[in-house]
């Protein structure tokens, strides 16, 4: 058990405040941790390649539309960046804080479990297969919770003008994932401590020994495949539907047709990975048949200025 809560307290507290992470957004392509590495980018950039061989589109022309100034200039990717940096001002002085909570939320719960069922550490953790439970159950349940807030986020007008500022993007680049407003980053970052938290405690509580999720290049093996797979070309002007995988798994085209400007998209989509969440609550739409030819909101949400997204977009 003590080894379980190192190891918990180890990861934890690792955020320390130094002034690079105050300049952090500068190295996300150097992190193998965040979804816009250098080497993700390389992957979804040949994949992206692949589909417009596909599709019979110019690839140099596409090449040039990829890196031209007119995309990267654009005042959304703009309003993009100065997000990004915001966001990370704000991460550092209001949640990097919050998430030693993520410990007490952990010793909570299993705390709870002792004295309601008594001492635990049934499975040795050197039993093989421990660790893919654990990381399976985070996992779904760490995709459901994303899920259902998302929804929630669609649903309640008091959250959506939070969550309208990732939808006013009128041009998707990788970056724009990181476009979200404060109290989106604050409430997705309590759900996310409840989620490891809770979990953490659960295993903690489960397994006798040090338990570690699967891992490739400091992420679970889940994001990972994620990442490989083209998660960096749902933001993007790259068509990229699956077929039939799309009705378990969501495909970079169904999150476009979710960022779609057409009344016929909106409020469809809204999963990261699994897609039967999606199916289950019937919001799911494949991208067969479907085209995408705006992203964003209204005309009035097009103003891609700061001022107009600090108190959200009503
Ligand atoms: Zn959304
Ligand atoms: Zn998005």
């Amino acid at each position: 058990m003590l080894d379980s809560l190192n190891f918990w307290l180890n990861n934890s507290l690792q955020w320390g405040k130094t002034p690079q992470e105050w300049l952090s957004p500068l190295f996300y392509v150097l992190s193998t941790e965040k979804r816009v590495f250098w080497g993700y980018l390389l992957v979804n950039g040949l994949l992206a390649l692949l589909v417009l061989s596909q599709q019979k589109e110019r690839i140099v022309g596409s090449l040039r539309k990829m890196f031209s100034k007119r995309v990267w200039l654009h005042p959304s990717v703009k309003l993009d960046v100065k997000l990004i940096f915001l966001n990370q001002w704000l991460w550092l002085l209001l949640i990097a804080p919050l998430l030693t909570s993520q410990v007490a939320i952990a010793l909570s719960s299993y705390r709870f479990l002792v004295d309601r069922f008594g001492p635990g550490d049934f499975v040795p953790s050197t039993l093989m297969g421990v660790s893919v439970i654990y990381s399976v159950t985070l996992f779904l349940i760490d995709d459901f919770t994303r899920f259902y807030i998302h929804r929630l986020y669609h649903q309640h007008p008091r959250l959506w003008r939070f969550h309208a500022v990732h939808h006013s993007a009128t041009l998707l680049t990788p970056f724009t994932l990181y476009r979200m407003h404060i109290v989106e980053m604050l409430i997705n970052s309590c759900r996310s401590l409840l989620v490891f938290g809770l979990c953490g405690g659960i295993f903690i509580y489960l397994v006798d020994g040090k338990i570690t999720p699967v891992e490739i290049l400091g992420t679970s093996i889940f994001g990972f495949l994620f990442n490989i797979a083209g998660s960096n070309l749902r933001h993007s002007h790259i068509w990229l539907g699956w077929g039939f995988i799309e009705r378990w798994v969501l495909s970079p085209a169904q999150h476009q047709i979710h960022h779609s400007a057409h009344p016929q998209h909106f409020n469809k989509n809204y999963g990261v990975m699994i897609a039967l969440w999606d199916r289950w609550f019937n919001s799911w739409v494949p991208s067969k048949g479907e085209t995408v030819t705006q992203f964003g909101l209204n005309e009035m949400a097009s103003d891609q200025t700061l001022r107009h997204h600090w108190l959200g977009i009503a």
